[in-house]
Parts: structure tokens; sequence; C-alpha cells
């Protein structure tokens, strides 16, 4: 894969466009969220300083000698002198009559019409939009003047309130766009460095091919998840090469396997060709014949073993299973090699009870003891017996024993005899038609079948070669 397809700055890139996007957004909410907030802060603010107000303005009422209501103006030493300069008064009479009004209202009313019960039984607030434009807060209290009942209006001009949270949301919204680049920066130099090992590890990665699949991935950090994904995918490229090193191994024994056949019949046919001139009889034919018959059905069971194998290895097996008595597969299998026991003069006994079941694939299991059996009469010596035993354990276990009297098999080579293509004597295995696959072949089937497969010299010579499987029922 081209390294441009892979583009890890792409990722890192993304990363920040999308922190950006989801940082920015939050950091707006954020100032929407902090300027209402501002604003009400301030409007209970006001509303607090002009019930205090109030307060100051019932003690500065008095009555004029015409019988009016009017405001000591000159009271100045207020501690919060703009409060007392920006107010707004009104008084009214609770039924609605004007008896004050201030001069910085020019006229203008103050409140509009008395609300019903509006200051009587609490302090009331409320927002106003004077007749001039203007946006006024304001508060009403009921207040006993003089022995008269009079709602005293106190009122506040909200446009400096506003111009603060102007200036208030101002400095956030210059603020922000210096936060999130600030924000992008940091993310882009973190992502950078986060991802530097996926970097490595695609730079590594694109190096491996066939030929090299001993190369691993770096594993910066084997914690994270980096690391674990580096870990997990070189697991994966243990595996493969394993794979493609036992495929090799395959191909290559099995092409030496079939050359010598090959190079068998080439050499009979070769040999029989230059002797033809001395004129060979009909019966000269037919033994050259025989003898390319002979290694063709090598050839035939070592493909047929070959095609067995790379069934097995490619896991195309569909296994079918049926429930069956172990002492009735037995007797087929020694249907059909008695033949050749006969020949060498060879007799097979079998023991074991028929309630002896598996749960198992009839024909693959077949094929396991086949390869048993088969080999214990071709490496037995003439007029030898071989025992088949079927048991029972207690831990639910079938056991299947195959005894000769034959070589027995030497203790160092007892592990390996299950590997394919090994043989302990090649010359002797090939003779007797032996591909080296036959117990390979045999441990596949009964590993499938979750049993066991193993080997041990008798004392008296011979081997023993013992088969556990699970019991059914
Ligand atoms: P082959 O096709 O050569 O028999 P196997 O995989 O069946 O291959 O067996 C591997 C080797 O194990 C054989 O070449 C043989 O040397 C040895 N072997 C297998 N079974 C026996 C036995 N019953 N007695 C002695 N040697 C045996």
């Amino acid at each position: 894969m081209p390294a441009s397809r892979v583009r890890p700055g792409n990722l890192r890139l993304r990363l920040t466009l999308w922190y950006g996007t989801a940082f920015s957004l939050l950091l707006l909410l954020h100032i929407g969220v902090a300027t209402v907030v501002h604003y009400r802060q301030l409007v209970a603010q006001a509303y607090r300083a002009a019930h205090e107000e109030t307060r100051t303005v019932e003690g500065l009422m008095y009555q004029t000698p015409d019988g009016q209501i009017s405001i000591n103006e000159n009271y100045f030493n207020h501690p919060e002198v703009r409060l007392s300069l920006d107010r707004l008064i009104e008084i009214l009479s609770p039924d609605g009559r004007l008896l004050f009004r201030d001069s910085k209202l020019h006229g203008v009313d103050l409140g509009g019409p008395l609300l019903p019960s509006e200051g009587i039984s609490t302090p009331s607030e409320r927002f106003f939009t004077l007749s001039d434009g203007r946006r006024v807060l304001m508060v009403s209290h009921f207040h006993w003047f003089n022995g008269k009942p009079t709602i005293l209006r106190v009122a506040y001009d909200e446009a400096p309130l506003d111009a603060n949270v102007a200036r208030f949301l101002g400095v956030l919204l210059l603020l922000a766009p210096i936060t999130i680049v600030v924000a992008l920066w940091v993310v882009y130099t973190v992502a950078g460095k986060a991802l530097s090992p996926l970097s490595s590890m695609v730079r590594r990665a694109e190096r491996i091919t066939a030929e090299r699949l001993n190369e691993r991935l770096p594993v910066h950090d084997p914690s994270d998840d980096l690391g674990h994904a580096a870990r997990v995918f070189n697991e994966l490229l243990q595996r493969l090469e394993d794979s493609f090193t036992q495929l090799r191994r395959f191909t290559s024994d099995a092409s030496h396997e079939l050359r010598t056949p090959l190079a068998s019949l080439r050499s009979i046919g070769e040999v029989s060709l230059q002797n033809s001139h001395s004129g060979e009889s009909c019966a000269q034919y037919r033994e050259v014949i025989g003898s390319m018959l002979e290694e063709v059905r090598r050839l035939t069971h070592l493909v047929d073993s070959l095609l067995a194998v790379s069934r097995t290895e490619s896991g195309q097996y569909q296994l079918n299973f049926t429930t069956f008595p172990l002492i009735g597969l037995i007797q087929e299998i020694v249907g059909l090699v008695g033949i050749l026991a006969e020949d060498k003069g060879q007799t097979i006994g079998i023991d074991g009870s028929s309630e002896i079941a598996v749960h198992a694939d009839r024909s693959v299991l077949r094929q396991a003891i086949l390869n048993l059996v088969d080999n214990a009469i071709k490496y037995s010596p003439e007029d030898t017996r071989i025992e088949i035993e079927v048991t029972s354990a207690d831990d639910g276990i079938a056991q299947i024993a195959i005894s000769d009297q034959g070589p027995g098999i030497p203790a160092e080579e007892q592990s390996r005899i299950f590997d394919r293509f090994y043989r302990i004597d090649e010359g002797r295995s090939r003779q007797s038609g032996g591909t080296g696959l036959g117990l390979s072949i045999a441990k596949w089937a009964v590993e499938v079948h979750t049993g066991t497969i193993g080997v041990r010299n008798l004392d008296t010579g011979g081997s023993r070669f013992i088969v556990r499987l699970p019991r059914a029922g």
C-alpha cells in the first residue's frame, strides 16, 4: 500500500479539527451562559440598590408650604452618589393620583398607571419602557408620609447595565479566537506526539512482505492502545509467518516426495526401452508394467495423503458427527487390511466391549486407526501378532491400544514420528509404501476430536500406539 493512502498526518489534522470544532462550540456555549448569568446578577444588584435607594428617598421626602410633596435634592452625601444622581422618582397616591415627579423625567410618565396592588403588600419590581424610548428597571414601595398613604417609585435607566453586559461579552468574544488558536496548537502538538508511534508502525509495516515476514512492528508503550494494536498485529504476523514457513516446508517436502516415484517410473521406462532391441518377451514387458503400476500406486497413495493433509490444513474439513461403538469400527478396519496381515502370516486380535462408544466423525477416525493398524502390519515381521484393545477409563475416556511385535520406536524418535514426512528408516518406509504422512494425519484426526495420541515401546519388544478419546454417553 502506498504511503500516501495511510496518511497518519491526515488523522492528526482531523483530530485537531474535531477537537477544535467541539471546543469552539463549548466555548461559545460557555460565553453565552456566563453572559446571561452576569446580566442576571447585574439586574439583581440594580434592584437591590433601588430598594435601598427607596429607603433613602423616603427620608428625603418633605412637604412644601403649598401642601405638595417634594424631595430634598441637596442630599449628595450618600456613599454611592451616582445612584442618587441617576435615580428617577415618582410618587403616587394609592388611587393613582400623581403627587411628585422627578424633574429628570421631563414630564414623562414613569411606570404608567398603578398596577393593582403595586407595592402594597410587598415591594414590587419590573421593567418599564418610557414614552421617550428609555427602558428602566423600577421598584415600587408603599410609604406613609405625614399620615397619608403613598406609593413611591424609584427607577434606574437600563442602558448602563446593558453597556456593562456588552463590554463583558465583547471581552470574552475577543479572547475566544486566541483561546481557540492556542487550544488547536496544543491539540495538534499532542496529537502529533501521540500518533508518532503510529507513523513508525506504518513505515515498518510497509517494509513487511512475504519474504520479510520475520519483521515486527515497534511497540513503544505496550500498555497504551497503539502498543496493544502493535502487539496484536505482531501476533498476527507471527501466525502468518508460521503458516508461511509450514506451507513452504510442505511444498518442498511434497515435491521431494513426488520426485522419487516419478524418477523411479522414468528409470524403469528408460531401462526397458534401452533393452527393447534385445527383444524382450511378453513376460518381461508385463513385469516392467507391473513395476510401473506399483510406482503409480505409491504415487496415488502419496497424492491422496497430500490432499488429506492440505484439507486438514485449510480447515475445510466438515466433520460429520455420529455416535458409534468403537469395536465395530475396529472390526471394519481389520476387515479392510486383514488381507495384508494374512500375506505376512500375521494375526490380528481384537478385544473390547461393544458398549464403548464415541461421538465422532466415523470416516476421519477410521482413517486414523487404519493408518496405525496399517503401520503395525507394515513394520512388524512375518508371523507376528497384532493386538487391538478397546477399553474405557474412569474419567470418561475411551482408549484404543494397538500393540505389535515389530522393532519398536526409539525413545528419541517417539515425539517426532507424528511430524509430517518424518520417517525413522527412510529406505524401509519408502520400500513398504510409506509416505511419512500416516501418523501426522492420524494425529490431526484424533486431535480434532479433542483426543490424544501417543506411543510407547513394549517390554517384550514392539510398540504400542494409544489413542484416547472422550466417551459418548
Ligand atoms: P509412513 O508412511 O512412512 O509409515 P508414518 O507417518 O505412518 O509414515 O510413520 C512415520 C514413521 O514412524 C515410519 O516411517 C516408521 O519409521 C515409524 N513407525 C510408524 N509406525 C510404526 C510401528 N508400528 N512400528 C515401528 N515403526 C513405526
